[in-house]
């Protein structure tokens, strides 16, 4: 089956190409990607391309842009059998975790990737890196996606988008799955870990567009004062606060610190507890020093990412949860993002 695969570029590093005059950075042409790349003849696809206009680096994105993004797949759904989309690197990983959420019952590829050097200069990882998500992209066995989720595709690795974070700004390898297993190895064949990809649900695709920015994130260092805990629990109209604790969800055990958190749980803030760590789980409970976050109401995160947090608390929020109900999802893995363990 020859498959339909569309290419959106929202901006970044990967789409840039050098003008061999001035020698400046420009965005590439995807209508002739062809010609840029003429290996994609070989694919048993048909590849077209939707460029956002302006393009944006990775760093201006915003549950604006999200809400756009969703909408050109959206919108071209039923046309194509799987997405690429080409993303700066540094906020690839919020990218990918909240469309994650706001795709539901997604049944075929929307695969991310990106590059460190521009698409257009000799020792590119862009161009490795976009063939490799085009081949992912159109992958299907038995007229079913071999990977129905949000994936990144970066230096021969598939990783679940929703537990992704960059780790490093230099090297080709530069994002991590710490806590999940990598979907598929590509290295002579794409060998894909079949039982660590997300089953297709032949479900309607539903797409969630509220996203409810009211959230903040506070990461804990020895010394953090009452005032910093202060301000940030009074942000006006704030609904959720994640908290980056130390290794399995620890935190100080100062009275100060614990009648902040239970005072900002009592206004009806939602406090979710993520480790700063990029690999191991959230105990509450386990030490003396997280026990109490436990008692006041502070919720768990397990193994989810900081990232994962922000994008599922701005889908949770945007689609009205509150109190129990949102704690209750926040602790239920709803797009493979977390693990309870
Ligand atoms: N600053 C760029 C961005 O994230 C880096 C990249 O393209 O990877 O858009």
């Amino acid at each position: 089956m020859e498959s339909n695969i569309l290419v959106i570029y929202t901006g970044g590093t990967i789409g840039m190409i050098q003008d061999p005059l001035t020698g400046a950075l420009a965005p590439f042409n995807f209508d002739a990607l062809y010609k840029h790349i003429p290996v994609l003849q070989n694919f048993n696809c048909h590849i077209d391309s939707y460029c956002f206009d302006p393009l944006i680096d990775s760093s201006n994105m915003n549950p604006a842009f999200w809400v756009r993004l969703a909408t050109v797949i959206e919108e071209n759904y039923e046309k194509y059998d799987g997405f690429v989309v080409l993303h700066g690197t540094d906020t690839m990983a919020y990218t990918a975790s909240v469309l994650s959420f706001m795709l539901e019952n997604l049944n075929k590829p929307v695969v991310f990737t990106g590059s460190q050097l521009p698409m257009g200069v000799l020792r590119t990882d862009g161009r490795e890196n976009f063939i490799n998500a085009i081949e992912i992209a159109g992958a299907y066995e038995d007229e079913t996606a071999i990977v129905p989720e949000v994936s990144i595709c970066f230096e021969n690795r598939l990783m679940r988008g929703n537990r992704t974070n960059k780790f490093n700004a230099e090297n080709f390898n530069a994002f991590l799955s710490g806590n999940y297993p990598l979907l598929a190895q590509v290295g002579v064949h794409i060998r894909y870990n079949h039982q660590s990809i997300l089953k297709p649900n032949f479900k309607k695709l539903k797409v969630h567009k509220n996203l409810d920015p009211n959230v903040a994130i506070l990461k804990l260092f020895p010394g953090i004062t009452e005032n910093v805990v202060n301000s940030i629990l009074h942000i006006p109209g704030l609904k959720s606060l994640i908290l980056e604790t130390f290794g399995a969800g620890n935190a100080p055990t100062d009275d100060w610190f614990l009648k902040s958190l239970k005072e900002g749980i009592g206004r009806g803030i939602t406090i979710f507890n993520v480790t700063q760590c990029k690999g191991g789980s959230v105990e509450m409970g386990k030490y003396e020093t997280s026990i109490q976050l436990e008692s006041i109401g502070v919720v768990g995160g397990y193994d989810i990412t900081t990232e994962s947090a922000v994008a599922k608390i701005m889908y949770l929020l945007g689609e009205g949860y509150e109190g129990e109900k949102l704690n209750q999802l926040l602790q239920t893995p709803l797009r493979g993002e977390l693990t309870l363990e």
